[in-house]
């Protein structure tokens, strides 16, 4: 089977978010159960060609697309992905792909992901390889179905291609101007009041690629059935209600090459669940590099977060303060919001003894708070999967989630199911509920054998790519199965 992963960003080339850790795993996992997987990713100037050793694709060279009236070329590049034979092609557009973001507001946002998503296109018909399967990632792909089924129909090497669509969070929809239908080369006659491009008078990329994909993914299941739901659809609950026949949960697994404890290079001290006491040594280097006291009593709760409102920032704020003054440190690492960024740098310096912020993304921070914290807080409004989470089980570092999204399916209380309980977790959206968990969680603490128990179960989780990859090959042949129903 052959599959054309089609992504905005991939470890460990671009990355904004979680779907940068799948797109750079899944397609290694799938290469591994025999699927001939091409990866697709646009060549931001933030990717050093020299330092991944990428190599000018000498058949791809000089592609030219065209976007209404105005006419762009690209060149392509090849690298693989890291430990693996997994081919991924570059498209390299300077006049799109070198801006200071991987996203931006600018006004030819929608032109930059419409011309990578016709680049993939013509890359395929270059080489003439015929995918079974599209899979798209998120609104930056979201057309793809829309394009095999309009503006390439005619191209009988896409007969048999079939998509899916993986939504990785709603939340970001690809919405613009309709005039962008238009450059995509896209019939009008799909744009009008509830129609499959029409969103809110705009032309929505992702309600697009719900509509015309085969088959509909996302990245748990409990977050597959909140999606359904006024709550938690932002507002294409009604769309995916339409779908969801063809809408499916799978949860993403992590890297365990990146993600090990006993292998991880940006950790002082590699450990496993035998010789969990090493652990120690990572708690201890994590406080001295912020010049926090160590106090083996004193649990270590991290958070490494994007600061945005989903990620449960609202309800944290009110209850912080008071929380601090028990016997609790807390290394926090993100960035996002101006209004939650200046909240965390003012408690840090309020009380530094307690508190470390770093404001920024850095990579090995991150691992390393992962294994350096005792307790991992998620509080999410929602997560669609989630990674830190599972990173943390794997660490021996208990989370502290909202039940959410991969969330729920992933971390259950200790309290409501002791024989199975990995970490804490809270259902009500509040910040008492999460006051309490808090407290709960300190107690908990205190108690070395039921916290031993949630370390070792949780260590123990296999959350490996492998099952899930298994889970999308399932996928691929029901979209297959499904081409022709939505003709
Ligand atoms: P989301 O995609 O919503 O941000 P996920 O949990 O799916 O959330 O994935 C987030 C990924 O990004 C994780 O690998 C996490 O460690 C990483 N991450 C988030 N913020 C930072 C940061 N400031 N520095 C380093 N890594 C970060």
């Amino acid at each position: 089977m052959k599959v054309c992963f089609v992504s905005s960003e991939c470890v460990p080339y671009a990355k904004t978010g979680g779907l940068a850790d799948v797109s750079g795993a899944l397609p290694k996992a799938l290469t591994e159960v025999g699927i001939d997987v091409k990866t697709f990713l646009p060549l931001y100037s933030t990717i050093n060609i020299d330092d991944f050793n990428l190599k000018p694709d000498p058949e791809n060279q000089a592609i030219r697309v065209n976007l209404g009236r105005s006419t762009h070329f690209f060149n392509t590049w090849k690298g693989t992905l890291p430990g693996s034979p997994a081919e991924v092609y570059f498209i390299d557009c300077p006049d799109f792909y070198h801006r200071s973001k991987l996203y931006t507001n600018d006004p030819d946002e929608a032109e930059r992901f419409i011309f990578f998503q016709q680049a993939v296109l013509r890359i395929l018909q270059n080489i003439r390889w015929t995918p079974d399967v599209i899979h798209c990632n998120d609104w930056q792909t979201a057309l793809m179905p829309a394009f095999l089924k309009m503006n390439f129909r005619w191209d009988r090497l896409f007969e048999k291609t079939a998509t899916l669509l993986s939504i990785h969070n709603i939340g970001y929809q690809g919405r613009f101007s309709k005039d962008s239908i238009y450059g995509a080369g896209l019939p009008y006659l799909h744009y009008y009041p509830g129609g499959p491009f029409e969103f809110y008078d705009s032309f929505c990329f992702l309600k697009t690629g719900i509509m015309f994909s085969e088959i509909i993914s996302t990245v748990s299941q409990t977050y597959a059935r909140e999606i359904q739901t006024f709550e938690f659809g932002a507002g294409l609950d009604g769309v995916l209600h339409g779908r969801k026949d063809d809408l499916y949960g799978i949860l993403n697994g992590i890297d365990d090459g990146v993600w090990n404890p006993d292998s991880d290079s940006h950790l002082v001290q590699n450990y496993n669940l035998d010789s969990f006491l090493k652990k120690k040594k990572n708690k201890q280097a994590l406080l001295e590099e912020f010049y926090l006291p160590y106090d083996a009593k004193v649990p270590v709760i991290g958070m490494v977060t994007r600061l945005a409102i989903q990620k449960g920032l609202d309800i944290f704020r009110p209850i912080m303060e008071e929380f601090i003054q028990q016997p609790v440190q807390f290394v926090i690492l993100g960035s996002g919001e101006p209004e939650y960024e200046q909240f965390l740098q003012h408690i840090a310096e309020k009380y530094p003894d307690k508190v470390a912020v770093t404001i920024g993304f850095n990579e090995a921070l991150a691992h390393q708070i992962t294994a350096g914290a005792d307790m991992f807080l998620m509080p999410s409004h929602y997560e669609p999967c989630g990674l830190n989470q599972m990173y943390s089980l794997n660490y021996g570092t208990v989370p502290i989630v909202r039940k959410t999204g991969g969330l729920a399916d992933t971390v259950k209380d200790y309290h409501e199911v002791p024989d199975e309980g990995n970490g804490l977790t809270f259902f009500d959206y509040s910040d008492t509920e999460l006051l309490e968990t808090l407290n709960r969680a300190l107690k908990l603490f205190r108690n070395k054998p039921a916290w031993k128990k949630m370390v070792t179960r949780g260590m123990q989780a296999d959350f490996s790519w492998h099952a899930s990859a298994e889970k999308y090959v399932e996928l691929y042949d029901v979209a297959q199965k499904n081409l022709d129903k939505l003709d």
